[in-house]
């Protein structure tokens, strides 16, 4: 949508609503009956331990949000392009982030050993010197993006929990009920070692009742 001089891109709005409601707000009422230290809230919801999850089951909606664009690309006035960018850029936000999270480990490495942090990236990795130089620059710590661990490791946990389900439930019981599947995934917060065996107890739970 234009107007003026401003650009409104819809498909922002729409993978980002994707992610934080039928993401975190989801995830947040199946879990608002659970003892307290299983509930999504601020406390629990994205410390180290949880962020993973919790992230990874925001990271399986915004996913979703890719089929919506493309089946209402007409209605919403989306091109080609612009869902081809939509895409790619939610998907490289993941890469940025876990980029983010090793050069600043490297950093930390950096400041404590004798690691030519320079050398590695720029002549190692073939990453640009700009780049390098501006980022180092800043000075990136671990405690600057433990926010953002979460984020970094939710792709894993989504391919990793699909892996356990199909091979305890099959593909096909998992696309004949994607409500209960959905709901399973979204009971409680987990540590990212318990979190198939949680959604696998939910899912036997809800499928018999
Ligand atoms: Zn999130």
């Amino acid at each position: 949508m234009e107007n003026s001089n401003t650009i409104y891109d819809i498909t922002r709005a729409i993978v980002a609503g994707f992610h934080e409601l039928f993401g975190h707000g989801v995830h947040q009422l199946y879990s608002r009956n659970l003892p307290e230290s299983l509930r999504l809230t601020d406390e629990i919801g994205f410390i180290i331990t949880t962020g993973p999850v919790t992230e990874g089951f925001a990271d399986i909606a915004e996913h979703d949000s890719y089929d919506f664009l493309k089946n209402s690309k007409k209605e919403l006035g989306v091109s080609d392009e612009m869902l081809e960018y939509a895409i790619l850029s939610s998907q490289n936000s993941k890469l940025r982030i876990a980029l983010k999270l090793y050069l600043a480990l490297l950093n930390e490495k950096a400041k404590r050993e004798n690691f030519d942090i320079r050398s590695y990236l720029i002549d190692g990795l073939k990453l640009p010197y700009e780049f390098v130089e501006w980022y180092l620059s800043r000075d990136p710590l671990l405690k600057d993006v433990f926010e953002v661990f979460g984020h970094a490791f939710s792709g894993f946990i989504r391919s990793n929990l699909k892996k356990e389900l199909v091979q305890e439930f099959g593909e096909q019981f998992l696309l004949q009920h994607p409500d209960i599947v959905r709901k399973a995934m979204a009971t409680g917060v987990w540590s990212s070692k318990i979190y198939p065996k949680a959604v696998k107890y939910f899912l036997k739970k809800y499928t018999e009742s």
